[in-house]
């Protein structure tokens, strides 16, 4: 397995290796990364089998042709954000504009944005042949069909936007009625696997190792339960503690919170 890491805002793509070629999972950001990453795969004869995207975020769905033309897979509903997102015909030039504020502006290519596959809902494996067994690992917690992919034989958990060093729990405070338990639910299935996991890969961030497994748990756990009863996290990624470059978590934080704050006014229920 490989990762291979962007610049921007340490994305992490993987590359799992099979007998007959390789699963890419969210691939990269910019058109360079993803051209380098193929230059590197083709010069070691490796061809691309599969791909998967972890949730419908545009970092997550992006793709070079150099990488070819292989299924690129993400779980039913995942697809379905895709396409509805994609049914409007201003979205990628949203995208772009997002893009236009930041330092990759004109360095990320939109054109095979979100071509994905729908697996079958209740899907449990990746569709490939001749390599690992890979589980899908499917929740409903920071964007719709976002999963996490367990390769059990090799101890790899890559998690998506999950379990990050240095990114707060961003809830999906739309997508479902109760954002709070959804994200609780999904830590709980992390939990049943955490006992097999060696190496952890989330989608930004560093990878960690078995010792990391709970303790990214633990924390992403205490900050949800924080939010939900409306007290400060304490969390390390967020205020003075928060890594140099990562001082907007603190903002992403504080909109969550005012956000769940006006929901309960409103409804009265926490969450
Ligand atoms: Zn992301």
């Amino acid at each position: 397995m490989l990762v291979h890491e962007s610049e921007f805002v340490q994305s992490n793509a993987v590359v799992v290796q099979g007998r007959a070629g390789v699963l890419l999972i969210d691939p990269g950001i910019t058109g360079d990364e993803m051209a380098c990453l193929a230059n590197d795969l083709s010069d070691s004869g490796q061809t691309v089998v599969a791909g998967f995207s972890t949730h419908p975020d545009w970092d997550h769905l992006l793709w070079h042709a150099h990488l070819g033309a292989a299924p690129r897979y993400g779980t039913a509903r995942c697809a379905a954000t895709v396409r509805d997102q994609l049914s409007d015909p201003g979205a990628k030039a949203d995208i772009a504009a997002h893009l236009q504020e930041t330092e990759i502006a004109g360095q990320v290519p939109l054109d095979l944005l979100g071509l994905i596959t729908a697996l079958p809902a209740e899907t449990t494996q990746i569709p490939w042949e001749g390599g690992p067994h890979v589980r899908i690992i499917e929740h409903q917690a920071h964007a719709p069909g976002h999963a996490a992919l367990f390769i059990e034989e090799r101890g790899v958990l890559v998690a998506g936007d999950m379990l990050s060093d240095v990114l707060v729990p961003m809830l999906d405070l739309d997508g479902t009625a109760d954002p709070i338990e959804d994200y609780l639910a999904a830590l709980r299935l992390f939990e049943e696997v955490a006992g097999g996991v060696d190496v952890l890969v989330p989608g930004h961030g560093s990878v960690g190792g078995a010792d990391q497994v709970r303790a990214r748990i633990e924390r992403d756990r205490a900050y949800v339960l924080a939010l939900r009863d409306g007290r400060d996290p304490s969390d390390p990624r967020i205020g003075p503690s928060a890594k140099p470059g990562w001082e907007w978590v603190s903002d992403v934080h504080n909109g969550q919170a005012q956000r769940l704050a006006r929901r309960s006014e409103r409804d009265g229920t926490p969450g």
